[in-house]
């Protein structure tokens, strides 16, 4: 019998804080076969993360000028800065059959799923508390006070979109929701792969 794969984009979105970039991170390095959507924006590169790895990081007038070119598959605004996932990119992988990870918000979530409703599979996840997500947000250094306030009010934004996600873990333990994340992908990957 032959066989014939499916590719997916699995939509992971999550508040910031919440451990997404640490799960997603081991995803890519599980085997899978996953490939990353390197979304770009115009916000500033926080300490150790890399140009091309973890975002493109561009100008204002790139990014318009990408947007003008119609370069996008979906482009918001968060905090002040602009986040866009790369449409070339996506759509090369998905017609090689590959999978492919795109770490974005609830509204660019939302864009995705509409434009490819056969495959996206739509993955929240979520802090094991709003208490706990401050906590996190404290210790990554990384934001002002007021940041910090701004994104919480965001999160208890984002967090009302749960229900519109095929499906919901709680990051309380990495291993854990690891192993959850795993799973839902490995069963939505086999899904995909049948007689052609
Ligand atoms: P951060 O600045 O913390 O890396 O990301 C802020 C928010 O922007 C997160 O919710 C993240 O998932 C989202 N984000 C990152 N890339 C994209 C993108 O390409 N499109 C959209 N819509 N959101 C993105």
């Amino acid at each position: 019998m032959t066989g014939h794969t499916k590719a997916k984009l699995f939509i992971v979105s999550a508040p910031s804080g919440s451990g997404k970039t640490t799960l997603c991170r081991k995803l890519l390095g599980s085997g899978l076969g996953l490939v990353d959507s390197v979304s770009m924006t115009t916000r500033l590169p926080r300490p150790g993360e890399r140009n091309g790895d973890d975002y493109i990081f561009v100008t204002d007038a790139h990014f318009r000028r990408e947007i003008r070119g119609g370069g996008f598959l979906e482009y918001e605004e968060n905090f002040g800065h602009l986040y866009g996932t790369p449409k070339a990119f996506v759509e090369h992988n998905i017609r090689k059959g590959r999978s492919v990870l795109l770490n974005i918000d609830v509204k660019g979530a939302m864009k995705v799923a509409r434009a490819y409703p056969a495959a996206s599979i739509l993955i929240f996840i979520l802090p094991p508390s709003i208490r706990e997500l401050k906590k996190r947000l404290h210790l990554r250094k990384s934001d002002s006070d007021q940041v910090i306030a701004k994104r919480l009010a965001i999160a208890k934004k984002e967090i009302s979109y749960k229900e519109k996600y095929d499906y919901r873990i709680v990051n309380d333990h990495i291993p854990q929701a690891y192993k959850k994340l795993k799973a839902i992908i490995e069963k939505e990957i086999r899904k995909g792969v049948g007689p052609s």
